[in-house]
């Protein structure tokens, strides 16, 4: 594991940080990771000033390893306002294909736990067809035993590109006819956000799944992400 995630006893940082008074907050804070004597962090999500001439590189000068990362679900509501509505039948499927333009699966974990749901359905059934596989296998099933991992720059740019084409006008409309897209605004949003894609990959070098045992209905070894905004180990500074 990389040092982004650290044990709660250890950690003078167990919680995201939120503050407006960020310059003494910083100071503050890179005092108790001094005082404490612990290893500091080498990645910091944040929800603005990912890159360019960002003040937040500055104020951590003292910690020169840490990698300035963008937080991806704040990534992925900024090309949501480019949305009519969140209440258009098709925003959910456009949301997930979002995501899964930016993350893919650890093609390895993933053939484990076909594999694990295969024979828990072959109790039950005769034969078990792929199809039947998938389909049985939970959302939270494929966050528990499959790692994550972003998918390089070019290729999340292309895939986001694409998938904005094939929701954009015609294509996106409900069964009233309300379109998804907003297409005007979305070409801008787009315009300005393709650059921050490189701020979303994740480190090279850097760790971020932890194997927490193995649990839950399959013989599998289970993860959790440090990447998560909800994860209270993480170190994510979110600016107002
Ligand atoms: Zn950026």
């Amino acid at each position: 594991m990389g040092e982004m995630s650290m044990d709660k006893s250890s950690c003078p940082c167990s919680q995201p940080v939120r503050a407006k008074g960020l310059g003494p907050m910083v100071v503050g804070l890179i005092k108790r990771y001094a005082d404490a004597g612990v290893t500091t962090p080498s990645i910091l999500y944040v929800n603005r000033d990912c890159c360019g001439a960002s003040h937040i590189q500055k104020m951590f000068a003292a910690w020169p390893q840490l990698k300035i990362k963008l937080d991806m679900w704040h990534f992925m509501r900024r090309i949501a306002v480019g949305c009519n509505t969140d209440s258009h039948q098709l925003y959910a499927t456009f949301m997930n294909r979002l995501s899964q333009c930016i993350f893919q699966y650890d093609q390895d974990d993933l053939k484990s736990l076909k594999d694990a749901k295969r024979k828990e359905l072959e109790a039950k059934l005769m034969g078990p067809l792929d199809v039947d596989v998938m389909r049985n296998i939970t959302r939270s099933e494929l966050a528990l035993h499959c790692r994550r991992t972003t998918r390089g720059t070019e290729e999340t740019q292309a895939l986001i590109t694409e998938l904005i084409n094939g929701f954009d006008g015609e294509k996106g409309r409900d069964s009233l006819g309300v379109p998804l897209i907003n297409s005007c605004r979305m070409e801008d949003i787009w315009r300005t956000q393709i650059k921050h894609v490189a701020c979303l990959q994740d480190p090279e070098g850097v760790q971020l799944n932890i194997q927490t045992g193995i649990k839950g209905g399959l013989p599998l070894p289970t993860y959790r992400c440090a990447r998560s905004s909800t994860s209270l180990e993480c170190f994510h500074l979110h600016l107002n």
